[in-house]
C-alpha cells in the first residue's frame, strides 16, 4: 500500500520486542497513592475496600489475558507473571505495558463505586507499569518472594506505627521515633505488650498480600484440555509448598 509522503516518519518508531522464551513480570504501582489514599479517606494501616478493588482489577486482567498464570498484590501494586512462551502482542514491550496498565486503571475506576459507594472519586487515579524479564524459575520465585517479604516488612511497620498513633495517642513524628532502629521482634513486642495485638493472628490478607493463581481443575475438561479457574489466596509464596502445588504455572 502506497503511503503519503509523510509516512517515512513511521521508520523512527523502533522495535521493542522482548527476548523470546523468557519469563515476563509485569508490575504496576499506584502513582502518588500516599496522597490518593489520604484524599479518599483510606483506613490506616490497611483499607480493606481498597485492597479488594485492587484484587478485582487484577482478576479482570487475568480474565482478559490468559497468558498470566500468577499475580501478587499488596498496597497499591500488583505483579503479573506471563508465561515464557507468550506471544502477546508479538512481545512488543510498550504495547503490553501500556495496554495492561490502561485496562487495570480503567477497571479500578469502573469498579470504584462498588467498593467505595459513599466516597466519590475526587480525581482520576493513575498507575505506572513496567516489565522485567527473568531467565529462569529461580529468579521468578525469588521475585515473588521479594515482593511478599516487602509486604511483611511494610505491614509490620505500618501496623505498629498506626497502633502507636490510633491507640497510643502518639503523633506521627513520635511514632516514627519509637520505631526507629527497632527490629522485627521489637515491633511484635510493642504490639503485644502495649496493645494486646498478636501480629501473627492478624488477617493473612494484610500479612501475606493477595495471590491469584490460575489453578487446574483436574476433574473438569473443556475441549479435551484441563480447565482452569482463578483462585484468590493469602498464603505464603516464599516456601516450597506453594511452588510444589502450583509449579505448573512456571512450566507452561
Ligand atoms: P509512587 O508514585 O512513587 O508509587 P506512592 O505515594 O504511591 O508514590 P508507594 O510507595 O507506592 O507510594 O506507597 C503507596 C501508599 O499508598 C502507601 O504508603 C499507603 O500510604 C497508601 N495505600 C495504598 N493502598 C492502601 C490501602 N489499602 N490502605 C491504606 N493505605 C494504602
Ligand atoms: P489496535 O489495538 O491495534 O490499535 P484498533 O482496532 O484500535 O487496533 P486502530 O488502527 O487503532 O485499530 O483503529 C481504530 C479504529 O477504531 C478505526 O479503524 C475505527 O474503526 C474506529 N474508530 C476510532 N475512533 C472512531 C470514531 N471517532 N468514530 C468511528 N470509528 C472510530
Ligand atoms: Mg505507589
Ligand atoms: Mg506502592
Amino acid at each position: 500500500m502506497a503511503g503519503s509522503k509523510f509516512a517515512y516518519v513511521r521508520k523512527f518508531e523502533l522495535p521493542d520486542v522482548l527476548l523470546p522464551s523468557t519469563f515476563m513480570v509485569f508490575r504496576l504501582d499506584g502513582h502518588s497513592f500516599h496522597r490518593f489514599s489520604d484524599e479518599h479517606g483510606f483506613v490506616k494501616p490497611n483499607d480493606l475496600r481498597a485492597l479488594q478493588l485492587m484484587d478485582h482489577a487484577a482478576k479482570s486482567l487475568m480474565e482478559e489475558y490468559k497468558d498470566i498464570g500468577l499475580a501478587f498484590g499488596e498496597s497499591d501494586e500488583y505483579s503479573f507473571l506471563l508465561r515464557k512462551s507468550t506471544a502477546l502482542y508479538n512481545r512488543r514491550q510498550a504495547k503490553i505495558v501500556s495496554t495492561l496498565t490502561s485496562l487495570f486503571t480503567s477497571c479500578y475506576v469502573f469498579h470504584w463505586p462498588r467498593y467505595f459507594p459513599d466516597v466519590p472519586l475526587r480525581y482520576p487515579p493513575s498507575f505506572d507499569g513496567r516489565i522485567v524479564l527473568y531467565p529462569s524459575e529461580q529468579e521468578v520465585r525469588d521475585y515473588f518472594a521479594w515482593r511478599q517479604a516487602d509486604t511483611h516488612i511494610n505491614n509490620l511497620y505500618n501496623t505498629a506505627f498506626w497502633a502507636l498513633i490510633q491507640q497510643g495517642g502518639l503523633t506521627t513524628t513520635d511514632a516514627h521515633a519509637v520505631l526507629r532502629g527497632t527490629v522485627s521482634k521489637d515491633k511484635h513486642e510493642i504490639l503485644f505488650s502495649r496493645f494486646g495485638v498478636n501480629y501473627d493472628k492478624l488477617d493473612p490478607r494484610y500479612r501475606k498480600g493477595s495471590v491469584f493463581v490460575r489453578a487446574e481443575v483436574p476433574s473438569y475438561k473443556k475441549k479435551g484440555k484441563v480447565a482452569t479457574q482463578l483462585e484468590l489466596l493469602h498464603c505464603d509464596i516464599i516456601r516450597d509448598d506453594f511452588w510444589e502445588k502450583y509449579g505448573h504455572i512456571l512450566r507452561e
